[in-house]
């Protein structure tokens, strides 16, 4: 009698577990969680003249920001400090960062962090062209930011991250990564156990002779790319050459923190030197992007964010 009580709350507990994996990832239909519209209004705002190019301490990325919050916290995605904003402690000005968190579900792993991250920042007002002074930064950066909002609003809807994930968008990427430098070193004072990050920068257009979808710079310095094409169960995730000819791992916001933590840290990007014309230049507007490939780039990673995250140990690796 005792034995098989035992035995009948055993298949009880296993029962519940199974049901506790993942009860609404199942109803989202992950290859079009995204889409061109909805993609279409975050860059048709990011990037519009209202804001000036969001240069770093200026009114215009105060409304970029505001927008950002207001779509974190619709979504349900917590501020991990006291704030949204984080304010940097190496800027001059007034700068900030802004950090969402979503709590993990697994009551160990959720000690563990995967950060999602993109610099909401750009250059503001330069040089006037053909009367147009505004650098838009529609491809640099309000399509990472747009991919990370994406991505945010997915995990918050599924409820299936079994590490903490932060959701940061980075100021001051433009001034030299202050806004990454700056968080990747509270966090190591913090004791944060980061494993992994994960930033978006210049998604707007797609590369057209490449065999994948997106390129991971710092390829070689960890196993990205084969982690992330099994879990995608295709081959999107791909070595560009020329971002490793131009040092593209030590540009953008990926890298303080594989410097201070020694962590797998990359930058996902479909720019590759021959497909966009206007790097910081007034022609990167959101008029020249495409939506519907930006939608894809966030469909695809779903299942790659989400591999990562609820793997039950730290299978991305330093070479
Ligand atoms: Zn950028």
């Amino acid at each position: 009698m005792k034995r098989s009580l035992i035995f009948l709350f055993l298949v009880l507990l296993m029962a519940c577990k199974a049901t506790n994996r993942s009860p609404i990832a199942e109803e989202i239909d992950i290859a079009n969680f995204s889409n061109a519209t909805i993609i279409g209004d975050h860059m048709n705002f990011l990037a519009s003249d209202a804001l000036r190019g969001r240069d770093t301490g200026s009114e215009g990325i105060d409304l970029a920001a505001s927008f950002i919050i207001d779509k974190l916290e619709e979504n349900g995605i917590a501020s991990y400090y006291k704030a949204y904003q984080d304010t940097l402690s190496n800027y001059e000005s007034t700068a900030y960062n802004i950090v969402g968190v979503l709590e993990g579900n697994d009551p160990s792993l959720k000690e563990e962090v995967i950060l999602v991250g993109a610099h909401y920042d750009h250059i503001g007002v330069i040089k006037s062209q053909n009367g147009d002074s505004i650098a838009n930064g529609a491809n640099d950066n309000a399509s990472g930011t747009a991919t990370v909002l994406e991505l945010a609003r997915y995990f918050a809807k599924a409820r299936t991250n079994k590490r903490t994930m932060l959701f940061a968008l980075f100021s001051a990427e433009e001034k030299g990564l202050k806004g990454s430098v700056h968080l990747a070193e509270k966090m190591k004072e913090d004791g944060v156990n980061l494993y992994a990050v994960l930033n978006f920068e210049m998604t707007g257009a797609p590369m057209t002779d490449k065999e994948y979808l997106v390129y991971a710079t710092g390829f070689n310095k960890s196993n990205i790319g084969t982690v992330s094409n099994a879990y995608a169960d295709e081959n999107i995730v791909g070595f560009l050459p020329t971002a490793e000819g131009y040092n593209l791992f030590l540009r953008s916001d990926n890298y303080p923190f594989y410097e201070v933590f020694k962590i797998p840290a990359h930058t996902f990007s479909t720019f590759d030197f021959t497909n966009f014309d206007h790097y910081h230049k007034v022609g990167d507007e959101p008029g020249i992007m495409d939506f519907s490939h930006m939608a894809s780039v966030v469909n695809k990673m779903i299942p790659v964010v989400q591999g990562i995250t609820n793997a039950s140990t730290k299978e991305i690796v330093l070479n």
